[in-house]
């Protein structure tokens, strides 16, 4: 992509209601814009972002067992009345009515819907275990949207939704998202920490919020450090592997962690003072055990193997690819600008050229421009017609991991300077050998 043919509206001032690092640099960055209070629209260089956000989450949804499907935005109210949630939700649900003066509304979360599609289908136990995801726009009419698309009202969740046809079953499947989530953010550069979090009214211990550690969060959190370098469970990962699973939740569970609405203080008292950390957290994703609580009421039930119907246990998984973008950015910045993680960043390379209109320097980056097309590398070549140091501001402040620098003087000599941007570290090589790096 060349820049001169990109859109990257870069602004030199931070909006003044942007109050946190990631919803400056979202701006000035061009990634988004607001278009009412919480909504906003995702220009390309957000888009990018989002979109590779959006793939690591549904490859590993994939890789766990869960399956891709689409509902819709509108929901009628109807299905709302039937777990008596319609009433419940209160101002946060967006209420419309059409034509007809039917009583509908913009989702909030989808728990009724995916009931009401698991019951019109799914008759016996043989079909389970089942899980269903999708990744579609949210509305919430939150009472202090802010932070940019951290706390928006239209947001993005992938939610995934299990069935199964006892409480044992229903375990597994929630190790099961528990363990895809923690290779999730890991792959999303982020050290998400799961916290026991409220289960609400239908008790019981499966809840877990997963948060990333941040002045800017919003919760106060208490955990233990040690959480912040245990492994990742690997691609080799056996999800079908009930005990194998068990254990790895087991481990990531044994240490106190908690919000500050299930923090116990006498329990707090005995981590060692060395290891306590308490901070803010931001909740990037949170799962829950809920029961029967909607295939009771709603009645899906499954004929089990004793002949008999039971209503399903379920579960919900929500993650919110439109907050994780801010928290990366919250989490991986410097004073110049976002600094991004390859796997999530909108280019891998940015290409500039320090003086356009120069043959040699043309040439040279004609030359590497064609190399990381040709390799599939996504990459932006500044080819405007800016001065070299705006050129510099730009590329550090959209956070490309690498910068390829071609000035005249280099150029002269065959070379390129090649810049990681974060540790800052500048080499100068080849132009061969600069191509030979990326592809
Ligand atoms: P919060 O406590 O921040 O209001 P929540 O507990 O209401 O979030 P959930 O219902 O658990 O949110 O939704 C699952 C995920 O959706 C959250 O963990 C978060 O990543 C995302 N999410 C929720 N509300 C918003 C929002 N207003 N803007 C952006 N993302 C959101
Ligand atoms: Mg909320
Ligand atoms: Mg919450
Ligand atoms: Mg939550």
């Amino acid at each position: 992509m060349r820049l001169s043919k990109f859109f990257l509206p870069i602004l030199k001032e931070s909006p003044r209601e942007a109050e946190i690092v990631s919803h400056r640099l979202m701006t000035r960055a061009g990634m988004i814009r607001q278009q009412s209070a919480g909504i906003y629209s995702w220009l390309p260089l957000g888009k990018r972002v989002l979109d590779n956000v959006n793939r690591i989450i549904r490859e590993e949804q994939n890789r766990s067992g869960a399956i891709e499907i689409l509902m819709p935005t509108i929901q009628s109210a109807d299905l709302w009345r039937e777990s008596g949630r319609y009433d419940d939700y209160g101002q946060e649900m967006l209420r419309i009515e059409d034509r007809n003066e039917r009583d509908m509304l913009f989702g909030p979360t989808n728990e009724e819907m995916v009931t009401d599609i698991f019951r019109s289908y799914v008759r016996s136990y043989k079909a389970l275990p089942l899980n269903l995801y999708h990744i579609q726009t949210k509305f919430r009419d939150e009472r202090r949207p802010r932070f940019g698309t951290m706390r928006s009202r239209e947001f993005q969740m992938k939610d995934a939704y299990s069935f199964d046809i006892d409480k044992d079953g229903a375990v597994h499947a929630y190790n099961r998202m528990f363990v895809a989530y923690l290779r999730t953010f890991a792959r999303l550069g982020l050290k998400a920490i799961p916290m026991r979090a409220e289960t609400g009214p239908i008790g019981g211990d499966l809840s877990h919020e997963f948060i990333i550690l941040a002045d800017t969060g919003e919760s106060q959190v208490f955990c233990h450090r040690d959480f912040l370098d245990f492994d990742t469970p690997g691609v080799e990962t056996d999800f079908d592997d009930r005990a194998g699973l068990a254990a790895i939740v087991e481990r990531w569970t044994s240490l106190y962690a908690a919000t500050d609405e299930m923090h116990d203080p006498a329990l707090w008292a005995e981590v060692p003072a060395e290891a306590q950390m308490s901070a803010r957290g931001i909740e990037v994703g949170h799962i829950f055990y809920f029961g029967t609580k909607y295939s009771e009421p709603m009645g899906a039930t499954v004929m089990g193997p004793d002949g008999k119907e039971h209503p399903v246990h379920m579960g919900s998984y929500g993650i919110g690819p439109t907050r994780i973008v801010p928290s990366i950015i919250e989490a991986s910045h410097d004073e110049a600008g976002i600094i991004w993680p390859e796997s999530v960043a909108p280019f891998k390379v940015g290409l500039i050229n320090m003086k356009p209109g120069d043959e040699a320097c043309d040439a040279t980056c004609e030359r590497i421009e064609t190399a990381l097309a040709n390799a599939g590398v996504d990459h932006l070549y500044d080819d405007t017609a800016d001065r070299a140091g705006a050129k510099f501001a730009t590329a550090d402040l959209i956070g490309l991991p690498w910068q390829v620098i071609a000035g005249p003087r280099a150029v002269a000599n065959g070379e390129v300077e090649i810049k990681n941007r974060a540790s800052g570290e500048r080499q100068t090589m080849s132009v061969e050998a600069a191509i030979n790096r990326f592809t």
